[in-house]
C-alpha cells in the first residue's frame, strides 16, 4: 500500500496472489447458478461457519439486509444492540426496505445486551405490538473496539430465542477475528445462530464481498431477497476467487493483526496525553482518547501523523480515535506510529 493506514481494515488492498487468482478464475453466470468459483466460495464459507449453504453478496450490509428481509416480514420486530452496525450504520435498511421494526437495546462495555432486559423487551402477544421475530447479534462488536464476545452469551441468546420462537442472525463481519482471538473454531460460536454474515473485504483482504450462511432452505429464499436488492451478479467468480484466497490464506494470520494492535495499544497507553483501556484490546482494533491536556488538537494530531510519517488515522473531529490493524501494517509501522505520536505529544 502507498500509506500506513490505520483508519480501517477495509482499506486493505488485495495481495498479489489474490489478484492472480482473480485473473485466472473460472466463471459462469451466477444468476443461473453456473459460476464454479462462486459456488466453491459459498460451499467453503458455509463449511467454515458450520452452516448448510452460503450466498455471496456484495457487502456486509447487503448480507445483513438480505438475511433480515428473508427472516422477517413487514411488521415484524427485531431486538438489536443500539450501537450495533446493523441498527446504526446500514442506512436503516431493515425499516426502510423491510418494514421491520427495530427494538434497540443498550449494550455493555463488550457489546452484550443484558439478557434480563432482552427478555423483558420481548413483546406480549398483543395487537398493540410488532411480532417478536428476530434477535440480531454482532461479533466481534465494532462499536466496542472489536471486542470478541464469548460463546456462552450466544448460547444464552439461543435459549431465549427458542423459548419465544424467535430467529437469531449474527452480523459476523469480523467473526474470524473473534474466533482467532478466542482461540475457538468459528462454528463453536455460529452454532447458536440461524444465520451469519461475514466480510471477506476487511482483515481478509479481498477487494469486495461478504457471504451470508444458513440452512439450505433459508439460502434458497435469500437468493430472492438478494435479487430484490439488486445484488445478483453475473461472472462474480472474479470476485469470489479473491474470497477463496481469503478463506484459505488469510484467516489464521489475523493473529498477527491482533498482536500488532496490542503492541500499538500498549505503547500508546504509556504516552502522556493518550488514554485507553489496554484490557479491552483483543482483536485488530481499539479506541483511544486524546486528553484535554494534550499539546495538540485532535485535528492537528491527525494532520501531523500524516505529514510527518504518512500515517493515516480517521477522526480528528472529537477526542476519540479508532486505530485498526490489517495485513499491510507491520511491526515497524507500529513502531513508527508510536515514535511519531510520542514526538507530537511531548
Ligand atoms: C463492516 C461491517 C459491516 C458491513 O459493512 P460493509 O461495508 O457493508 O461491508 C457490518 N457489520 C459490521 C460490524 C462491520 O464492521
Amino acid at each position: 500500500m502507498d500509506r500506513i493506514d490505520f483508519r480501517s481494515d477495509t482499506v486493505s488492498w488485495p495481495m498479489p496472489s489474490m489478484r492472480e487468482a482473480m485473473a485466472n478464475a473460472p466463471v459462469g453466470d451466477d444468476v443461473y447458478g453456473e459460476d464454479p468459483t462462486v459456488n466453491k466460495l459459498e460451499a467453503m464459507a458455509a463449511e467454515m461457519v458450520g452452516k448448510e449453504a452460503g450466498l455471496f453478496v456484495a457487502s456486509g450490509t447487503m448480507g445483513n439486509l438480505t438475511a433480515i428481509l428473508t427472516h422477517g416480514r413487514r411488521g415484524d420486530g427485531t431486538i438489536v444492540g443500539e450501537d450495533s452496525h446493523t441498527f446504526r450504520a446500514e442506512a436503516g435498511g431493515m425499516a426502510v426496505l423491510g418494514g421491520i421494526v427495530p427494538n434497540p437495546l443498550p449494550t455493555d462495555v463488550y457489546g452484550r445486551m443484558d439478557l434480563t432486559t432482552l427478555e423483558k423487551a420481548i413483546y406480549p402477544d398483543d395487537p398493540h405490538y410488532p411480532n417478536n421475530r428476530l434477535i440480531l447479534v454482532e461479533n466481534s462488536y465494532g462499536a466496542k473496539g472489536g471486542y470478541p464476545i464469548e460463546r456462552d452469551y450466544f448460547q444464552q441468546i439461543r435459549h431465549i430465542a427458542d423459548k419465544n420462537s424467535m430467529i437469531v442472525h449474527m452480523d459476523g463481519a469480523r467473526i474470524f477475528n473473534a474466533a482467532v482471538a478466542l482461540n475457538l473454531d468459528p462454528r463453536e460460536i455460529t452454532q447458536h445462530v440461524d444465520s451469519v454474515t461475514f466480510c471477506l473485504s476487511k482483515g481478509l483482504c479481498a477487494p469486495v464481498g461478504s457471504v451470508l450462511c444458513g440452512s439450505t432452505e433459508f439460502i434458497a429464499q435469500a437468493r430472492r431477497a438478494r435479487k430484490l436488492v439488486g445484488g445478483a451478479m453475473r461472472q462474480a467468480g472474479i470476485l469470489a476467487a479473491a474470497g477463496i484466497v481469503s478463506l484459505t490464506e488469510m484467516v489464521e494470520r489475523l493473529a498477527d493483526d491482533h498482536a500488532h494492535a496490542k503492541m500499538l495499544a500498549d505503547g500508546l497507553a504509556q504516552i502522556p496525553g493518550i488514554v485507553l483501556e489496554p484490557d479491552l484490546v483483543k482483536t485488530n482494533m481499539f479506541f483511544f482518547e486524546l486528553a484535554e491536556s494534550a499539546p495538540v488538537t485532535p485535528a492537528e494530531f491527525v494532520q501531523r501523523l500524516r505529514d510527518e510519517a504518512n500515517i493515516w488515522l480517521s477522526g480528528g473531529y472529537s477526542r476519540r480515535f479508532r486505530a485498526v490493524t490489517h495485513y499491510w501494517i507491520q511491526e515497524a509501522d507500529v513502531a513508527l506510529f508510536l515514535q511519531t505520536a510520542r514526538a507530537i505529544l511531548q
